[in-house]
């Protein structure tokens, strides 16, 4: 992907997409691998957003079980399945460990009764999965002994067992976005990051494209097209007043505050584990008495999470106040106290805002969001040509997308197309077993810089297929396959990222098309390094590079519990 303005601007398109995070980047793909002329613009990076904060469950729906609602049940794995099949580099099983207590709703017999009910309702969920590492197996139960064997620091009092099961787990949110985008350029569509929509173009009643600003070279630009598909998630909304003058009024989509911690500490084994907290799920018909809190094995850290609270305040502010970290790190001691973690543990705070499954904010139970929002402004507000996707869950990214370009052929009278983007994979997920294609990473080494497994393996699951966009760099210049100290990152990808994925900024690296700052700040020298490949690729001179050093310590100042943190004071925080 080389960034080109050139072919969006005064051009005209079937489809203008506004926001290049998981949803716009399916969107994109779905329209363009139909044959729609596409633009993509995204006012910052793509994928910076809500995308970058998800807490990396791809949902199979076994939560939906609980609410007695089959059809979400199906659709989640479904789309679990196609990520799993589509995106096999970038998405994997994770067995969870859930403990059982005594023999009511929250013993074995219970929870073993509902995953059979799942397994026999998602029969079809390894259809076309070829590696077998990429299947979701049965639930398996474990005794009481086994239980602790993995897990000694449970609450032990009345522990029967537990069950464990496999869910989908995401290596990196942008990445898959990116694999998206670039999925989609390849079909033709022009994908712009650092370019913000600042006005929908309306002629009788119709809109007709956008002003764009591109803030790579400062110029207004206007993007003709005849459907505009606003996917600026927890800013469509406000976008919609700012741009077109329209105030969606009761419709308007209400969002809560997600938080979900990434953490140095260890859990003992491979297993994930969920444990019961005191907060309960409003809407389930089989309660188990709270929900579940989920401490997840990701990479060499533990995700903790998710803490939910509905939030009014613009998505600007959305932060976490340090006494709400600390809150959050006891109830995760509590739940379960063998982690022993502290704030000074946690690496990185996620947060962002997705769509709450209450009519308004003040609601103070939980109600999670459950339906995307995809909205026709033509028959609802009378302005044709715009149509608003909100998603709810990365996992159901891909379906939705399919669901609003359906939509958007029928609005532009064009014949429906069938779409592929269930089975076909996207760019870098075309191979069929995933630890073969880590032993061709390994083999396309330059005999002079042999790759470690380690780096091998993490090459494999950020470029999938298209490694050799990276073996070939190392090739050409063997220097740059020597790791940055600590890390398994290659200055290879880091050029790569400059060169052919629209990285523009330092933090558009770490924190987006390599794994140096996706989890934790980047160590000091691991910065510098990383600062003068990125500035030698984009010609930086001196100041700039400084600057991008600080903008990026203040991004892991903001976000890392270990330094001062929080800045923007919440606007109605939880
Ligand atoms: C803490 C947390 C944990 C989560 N965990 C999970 C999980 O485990 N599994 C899961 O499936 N989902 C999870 N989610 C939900 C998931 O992350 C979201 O559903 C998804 O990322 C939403 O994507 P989006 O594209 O709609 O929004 P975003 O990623 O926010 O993208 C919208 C984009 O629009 C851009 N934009 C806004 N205005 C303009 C404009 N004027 N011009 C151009 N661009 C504009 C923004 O810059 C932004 O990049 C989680 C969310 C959070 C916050």
């Amino acid at each position: 992907m080389i960034r080109d303005a050139a072919p969006a601007e005064g051009q005209s398109c079937d489809v203008l997409v506004i926001g290049g995070g998981i949803f716009g980047a399916c969107a994109a793909y779905e329209a363009a691998s139909r044959g729609l002329r596409v633009v993509l613009v995204e006012r910052d990076d793509f994928a910076g957003a809500t995308t970058a904060n998800s807490y990396k469950i791809a949902h199979g729906g076994i939560r939906y079980l609980q609410h007695g609602d089959v059809a979400r049940v199906r659709e989640s794995s479904h789309e679990r399945s196609a990520l799993l099949r589509t995106v096999p580099h970038l998405v994997s099983p994770l067995p969870i460990l859930i403990p059982t207590y005594g023999r009511g709703m929250k013993g074995k017999a219970v929870l073993r009764t509902g995953f059979k009910v799942y397994e026999w309702l998602t029969a079809d969920r390894n259809r076309g999965i070829d590696d077998p590492a990429r299947r979701i197996p049965a639930a398996r139960s474990l005794s009481r002994a086994e239980t602790l064997q993995r897990f000694p620091d449970l609450p032990s009092d009345g522990l029967t067992g537990g069950v464990v099961f496999c869910d989908g787990q995401m290596y990196s949110t942008p990445r898959i976005a990116l694999t998206y985008l670039q999925s989609a350029a390849a079909a033709g569509a022009v994908v712009l990051n650092y370019a913000e929509v600042v006005s929908l173009n309306v002629e009788e009643g119709r809109v007709r494209g956008a002003v764009v600003d591109d803030r790579v070279d400062g110029r207004h630009m206007t993007i003709r097209a005849d459907l505009v598909l606003n996917a600026a998630g927890p800013w469509a909304g406000g976008l919609l007043r700012t741009a077109a003058d329209l105030d969606l009024g009761p419709e308007r989509p209400v969002f809560s505050r997600d938080v979900g911690l990434v953490t140095r500490k260890k859990l003992p084994g491979s297993l994930g584990l969920a444990c019961p907290t005191v907060t309960r799920d409003a809407e389930a018909l089989v309660d188990r008495g709270g929900r579940h809190l989920f401490l997840l094995p990701w990479r060499d850290y533990t995700l903790v999470g998710v803490w939910h609270g509905p939030w009014s305040g613009s998505p600007e502010r959305v932060s976490v106040e340090p006494n709400e970290l600390a809150a959050y790190v006891a109830e995760a001691n509590e739940a379960y106290p063998g982690l022993g973690l502290q704030t000074s543990d946690v690496a990185m705070v996620n947060t962002g805002l997705i769509l709450y499954g209450a009519a308004d904010e003040s609601s103070s139970e939980h109600h999670f969001g459950h339906d995307s929002l995809l909205l026709d402004h033509g028959p609802r507000h009378g302005l044709e040509g715009l149509v608003t996707l909100v998603g709810v869950r990365s996992t159901m990214a891909r379906g939705m997308a399919e669901q609003a370009i359906d939509l958007v052929l029928e609005k532009l009278g064009r014949p429906p197309v069938p779409s592929d983007t269930e089975t076909r994979p996207v760019w870098g997920g075309d191979f069929d077993v995933f630890d073969a294609l880590v032993h061709r990473v390994t083999a396309a080494a330059p005999e002079e810089a042999p790759f470690s497994p380690g780096v091998a393996r993490q090459i494999a699951h950020n470029h999938g297929s298209r490694f050799s966009d990276v073996t070939e760099i190392v090739h050409d210049d063997p220097r740059l396959a020597v790791p940055y100290p600590g890390t398994s990152v290659l200055p290879a990808q880091v050029v790569h990222a400059v060169r052919s994925e629209m990285a523009r900024s330092l933090e558009d690296v770490l924190q987006r098309r390599t794994d140096l700052g996706t989890a934790e700040a980047p160590s000091e020298p691991v910065l510098a390094a990383v600062a003068d490949d990125v500035a030698r690729e984009a010609g930086w001179d001196e100041p700039r590079t400084r600057d991008e050093i600080a903008a990026a310590r203040d991004f892991f100042a903001e976000r890392g519990a270990t330094r001062e943190f929080g800045h923007a004071p919440a606007e109605g925080a939880a």
